[in-house]
């Protein structure tokens, strides 16, 4: 319950394509990935030259990171937020300045533009918080900001609302999004990203080809394709179980914060020894320990319901 995965699985139409596809190993995959391209684009609802394609939307992120800033610039990013944003920037020989969360946990937009950064990166549903980012933040930064807005979406298809769209016509916004979590493709390494077509050509050309394997372009095709009625159900049955977690964990005394993705962060009094005593019991959960805003806390990847009972047992063992 540690890794924000799909915890029912593979759509079984990728599985099944990955056992059929009579792919010959010996040649390159597509340069670009111009078929799964196609499929993406078919279901962001985006044209294809919107969409570009990555090992892990990972790789995305830090080929942005290299396309839109030069080595010294800043890189604003909210905190808490995903752990790599900081690894990626000093990677890329950018500085990584945190800006904390705002009220609500929600991005506190004038601080982020006080940064002066080239990039700003936002993440909604935010991880580690689960919680989404007010559309009136982005509004303003996408109106204020210097350089490029990221907009790291890996959990959008557990939040319901959609507003991507209005983001990408305004042209600088790049949209990442990744097969990794509600697709449940995390090893295949399968990410996009959705923007104006001058931005993700920019992405595109740092980079570089064949960076989409012969056997993750044929599984994601399926799992675009016939797998889509199964990865919606298993969204629809992630959010029915994540908010029936929330409520046991209220039964338990704890507060989780109010989660629109696949995990929920609950605050606990020493997050690393009470994951410990999870361990024990052969519970893996993430914990966080001094987190901005926060504190302690445990992050629960949501799963089928006996999973997250087993859980529950073992965490209310876990704080008495
Ligand atoms: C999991 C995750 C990703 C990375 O996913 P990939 O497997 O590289 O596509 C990106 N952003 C956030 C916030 C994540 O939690």
């Amino acid at each position: 319950l540690s890794d924000n995965t799909n915890l029912w699985g593979a759509p079984p139409a990728a599985e099944r394509a990955l056992r059929e596809a009579n792919i010959s190993v010996a040649r390159y995959p597509e340069a670009y990935s111009e078929t799964l391209k196609t499929r993406l684009a078919e279901y962001a609802g985006i044209p294809a030259d919107h969409i570009i394609v990555g090992c892990g939307s990972d790789d995305v992120l830090d080929s942005a990171f290299r396309a839109f800033a030069a080595p010294g610039d800043r890189v604003a990013y909210p905190d808490p937020s995903f752990a790599m944003i900081p690894i990626f920037a000093r990677m890329n020989g950018l500085i990584p300045v945190a800006v904390p969360l705002g009220r609500g946990f929600d991005v506190d937009a004038d601080a982020m533009l006080a940064t002066g950064a080239r990039i700003i990166y936002l993440c909604s549903p935010n991880n580690p918080t689960g919680t989404a980012v007010g559309a009136a933040a982005i509004e303003r930064l996408v109106e204020r900001a210097p350089g490029l807005v990221i907009l790291d979406e890996a959990y959008a298809e557990f939040a319901g609302s959609d507003g991507t769209a209005r983001w990408i016509a305004s042209g600088r916004v790049l949209v990442t999004r990744t097969l990794s979590k509600a697709f449940g493709l995390a090893g295949l390494r399968i990410g996009y990203a959705v923007g104006a077509p001058a931005l993700v050509a920019a992405v595109e050309k740092s980079r570089g080809p064949y960076k989409v394997s012969a056997v993750a372009e044929r599984a994601s095709v399926a799992a675009l394709g016939p797998g889509l009625p199964w990865v919606r159900e298993r969204v629809a049955e992630a959010i029915g179980v994540r908010e029936q977690l929330a409520a046991r964990l209220r039964a338990l005394g704890l507060e989780p914060l109010p989660s629109v993705a696949n995990f929920v962060l609950v605050p606990v009094p020493d997050a690393a020894a009470t994951a410990a005593r999870l361990r024990e019991r052969g519970i893996a959960v993430r914990p966080f320990t001094g987190l901005q805003r926060v504190g302690d806390a445990l992050r629960i990847t949501v799963g089928p319901w006996p999973l997250m009972d087993v859980c529950l047992v073992g965490l209310e063992e876990a704080l008495s």
